[in-house]
Formats: C-alpha cells, structure tokens, sequence
C-alpha cells in the first residue's frame, strides 16, 4: 500500500531523508576519528567552546585542541555515578591529594587539579595582604551522612532548632536542613572540587572589615584561579528569584574546570531515586532535589 502511495513529494523528502542520512554518518565518522586520536569528551569540548570568544573562531579552535592534551579524568565521559555520589576515599584514591597544612584547618583532601589551584590563589591573595585558609574540602558521602542524619535525628541543630522534636512533616524537615545542608549524595564537597573559606557565615563577610575585604578579593580574582561562587543571591536587585536551591554561601567556592564537567555528568547520569541511603531520603523525589538543589547554581558556575 505505502509503495503505490508514493507521490513525487515523498520520493523527494526520502531522497533528502538519505542524504541527511548519509551527511550524519559522515559526521559521525568524523567524530570516531576524532575520539580514535583521543579527543576529549563532547561535554568537555561544549565547555571549552562555550567560554571561547564567539567572534574569534581560530582562538577556538587552538583552545579546543589544547583540551586534548587535558588529563582525560576531568572529562565528562570519566566522571562515574560513585563519584557525583561521594562514594570515594579521597585518602588513597590518587586523584586526591593531602592540602598543605598552611592551607587548611586539619587534615583535607581536593583533587589534584583544584589543590594546584587553590595554592596559586592562595599565594597571590598573601601577596595582597589576604589570607585564605579552607575549612572544609572534600566531604565523602559517610561524611555528608553524619552531617545531614545528625540534623534529621536532632542531634545536631537545624538553624537554631530540634527538628526531631518540632514533629514536622518529612519533607517539611528535609527542607530546613537544606537551607544550609546538602543531602548526602548530592553535595558537591563529594566531588573534590569545592571549598569553603574561612567562615561559614555570611555576616563575617558582610560586616567585619576583614571578611569584607577577604571577600572583595575573591569576588575580584578568584575566576582569575579558575573558582567561581555557586551559590550566589537568590534574588535580584528587584527582588525577583533568580535561582532555586541552597542559600547564598559567600564562603563556598568551586573549581570550575572539573566542577563543570561533573555538574554535566550529574545532569546526564542521575535521578532523584539515586538519592538513597539515609534517614529522610524519601524526600528526594518530592523535593526534586537534583533539578533545585544540585542544578540549582548561578554566579558564574552555570553554564
Ligand atoms: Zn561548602
């Protein structure tokens, strides 16, 4: 029946159906030849060519082949579901290393690529009279557990309060632990890639003279070192939302040549039901904390 059917219109359209066709396997040809010389991930590349200049496309095209020569860890396509979930042991897997204790406040562990970094802002705010010391650096997810079921229980206070006793409606719960908690699994203090700096409270940046200036060089130079504030103002000037998720962190940031990567393998590879494994996780899915929380950052750590 189709066959009889057939009018010129349709011969035309599945002529051009196949030469499309034929176009998209010879891209595609072209991709595996470029994957067989060891190109870096797409992801990546999307990255690299998203920041380059837009009007300058021979600057990125050099940009785009020195990723090749990027270590092939802090790509997309090498980032696993145990690693955007925190089920690593920063102290012998080798992607980690052990912080200089100049650098931080006990014994923490970044990525390699994020340690180097954050020791090159360190040296430069030191030489502008800025001392930055990281008081927390990679938390595993057991790490996150203690955190976020010591609030859920009320062991630990939650902005002041004993939540167990307060009786709330579980997600009611889960949602004032979040102001100021991630739930484990969903933390990007898992990955390696994000610090916090100094104090764990906005008003000593807003008010002391010292936080204030600590976090005016920040806000100056740390993109210089590859950091950026993910969790920025919730809202605008006028007062409109401007993002979902975690309450502005002035003290947490984050390197973004591999915090990009993982943000996008999170995106691709998780769900609200890979987020298990403890006291109130049930309330994931309602809360739709992937979508909210974890993809729910601005001031210039999105994409
Ligand atoms: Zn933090």
């Amino acid at each position: 029946m189709y066959r009889d059917e057939r009018n010129s219109t349709k011969e035309s359209f599945l002529i051009d159906l196949a030469a499309m066709k034929c176009l998209v396997k010879g891209m595609l040809g072209f991709c595996m030849l470029i994957a067989a010389i060891g190109c870096s991930s797409p992801d990546a590349q999307e990255i690299i060519t998203a920041t380059a200049p837009q009007s300058d496309s021979s600057k990125a095209t050099a940009v785009a082949l020195q990723s090749q020569e990027e270590p092939k860890d802090t790509t997309s396509a090498m980032i696993t579901k145990d690693d955007l979930l925190g089920n690593v042991n920063p102290q012998s897997d080798e992607r980690f290393v052990k912080m200089a204790a100049a650098h931080s406040s006990g014994a923490m562990f970044l990525r390699k690529e994020t340690n180097e970094a954050f020791a090159k802002m360190h040296e430069a705010a030191k030489a502008d009279g800025i001392s930055l010391k990281v008081i927390s650096a990679t938390r595993p997810f057991a790490h996150q557990k203690r955190i976020w079921e010591g609030k859920w229980t009320g062991a630990r206070k939650s902005n002041g309060r004993n939540l167990a006793a307060l009786n709330l409606p579980p997600v009611e719960r889960a949602l004032d632990i979040l102001q100021w908690s991630s739930m484990p699994g969903t933390s990007r203090h898992h990955w390696g890639t994000d610090i916090d700096i100094n104090d764990l409270n906005n008003s000593y940046f807003e008010e002391t003279d010292k936080g204030k200036k600590e976090y005016a060089w920040l806000t100056a130079h740390a993109a210089e070192y590859g950091f950026c504030q993910p969790y920025s103002p919730k809202t605008n000037e006028a007062g409109d939302t401007i993002r979902t998720g975690y309450n502005e962190e002035k003290w947490h940031w984050s390197y973004r040549p591999i915090s990009d990567a993982y943000t996008l393998r999170y995106k691709e590879m998780l769900s609200n039901a890979d987020i298990t494994g403890f006291k109130g996780s049930e309330t994931a899915e309602q809360i739709d904390v992937v979508n909210n929380y974890v993809l729910g950052i601005r001031g210039g750590c999105s994409h």
